[in-house]
């Protein structure tokens, strides 16, 4: 009885010191500690779950394994990507934007770049500088213009943006203005991601065409290119936008998180949908997407997406190729240690130059324990 009574007056005392010390209710205190409790059971369940699918899917490899490690990616990245961030960047919905005051400096009242949105400006000049601080390209290349743009036709539902580099002239990077002004498709984070992929493209190398890429006519503008030149250029920026973005994560940005995340998911549902589509099974891709990642008014317009996509069955899967399937194994490689090769060069010495990788690093950090994961497939 003595003892109780002793323990009883300890607990109350200590009770007290807690409550003066944080001046927590004692609501709020177990509050903390269940909560506590309940999301270290939850990561132990959840992770015990992926280390035994990944033990499983390790000691029997077969071709079912990477559908486990997608699945697993895709759910993972999901949590962490969050919802969707509305965003208003200020596009003037005309060419050209200036901030009140400067007009009469014209295009160097927005140093030197031509643009329609602050927010456009303000990202363009924080994400260059990031080509080299990441050892992709040793001598950066700016934007003449940075701007949001409408494009004609179903390019305005397909095409995020585009970069043009002509030879001599202006080098544009643009970016779909329906991100913006349609409310289905308005997030910071595609934008964010969009602009990056076109940044990257602008800094050259396997980037871009090479000239033997370019099939061009008499008067020797570039008509098309050569085939497989699309998917080596777009699958290579699309795997280098993802590093950059995981660099800006870590250095603090945190729509660039966001924006990781939510491309790491879209990386690994395409590879996903490419293999149902190519099993003849696009429903049951579209059935897990239903009830994992969509709510109702996202599964609608899904559907919608998807009877215009069953008139263009084959344009559908190479898109899927080029910007999931295959950039997604490039990030993967990169993951495992293997850099991505940029096709650009740094001097040493006078006439010696060494062809730039680019490390995975940032992904490999920020991924954590669920880099080891994928390290599985290594
Ligand atoms: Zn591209």
């Amino acid at each position: 009885m003595k003892t109780r009574s002793r323990l009883s007056r300890i607990v109350r005392s200590g009770w007290s010191t807690l409550q003066r010390i944080g001046r927590l209710s004692p609501a709020s205190v177990i509050n903390t500690i269940a909560l506590g409790a309940w999301r270290v059971l939850r990561i132990r369940l959840s992770w015990w779950v992926v280390i035994g699918v990944a033990a499983v899917a390790v000691l029997y490899r077969g071709a079912w394994t990477p559908i486990v490690r997608d699945v697993v990616i895709a759910h993972y990245a999901h949590a962490r990507a969050g919802p969707i961030v509305p965003f208003d960047p200020g596009y003037s919905e005309s060419v050209v934007w200036t901030p009140p005051g400067a007009e009469d400096l014209g295009r160097w009242a927005t140093w030197g770049v031509e643009t329609n949105s602050p927010w456009i400006l303000r990202y363009t000049k924080l994400i260059v500088p990031y080509m080299a601080y990441e050892g992709l390209t040793s001598q950066v290349v700016y934007p003449d213009s940075s701007i949001f743009e409408p494009r004609a036709g179903t390019d305005s539902f397909l095409n995020g943006g585009y970069a043009i580099v002509p030879n001599l002239g202006r080098i544009i990077v643009s970016v779909n203005d329906r991100y913006v002004d349609d409310m289905r498709m308005n997030d910071a984070r595609s934008v964010l991601s969009v602009l990056v992929h076109e940044l990257v493209h602008i800094q050259g190398g396997d980037f871009l065409a090479r000239p033997d890429e370019e099939i061009r006519d008499t008067k020797g503008n570039v008509v098309a290119w050569r085939e497989g030149t699309s998917a080596r250029l777009e699958s290579a920026t699309e795997a280098a936008t993802q590093e950059i973005l995981a660099a800006m994560c870590n250095f603090g940005d945190k729509l660039a998180c966001r924006s990781f995340w939510m491309n790491l998911e879209d990386l690994a549902r395409g590879d996903l949908m490419y293999r149902a589509m190519k099993a003849r099974v696009p429903w049951v891709y579209e059935a897990w997407s239903n009830l994992s990642f969509r709510n109702r008014d996202q599964e609608i317009a899904s559907a919608k997406r998807m009877r215009y996509w069953n008139r263009h069955w084959f344009a559908l899967m190479e898109q899927l190729e080029k910007y999931n399937v295959r950039a997604w194994s490039q990030v993967r490689d990169g993951i495992c240690g293997q850099p991505l090769n940029t096709g650009l060069t740094q001097m040493i010495t006078p006439g010696r130059f060494f062809i730039l990788g680019l490390d995975f690093d940032d992904t490999r950090l920020l991924l954590g324990r669920s880099g080891i994961f994928l390290r599985l497939w290594c």
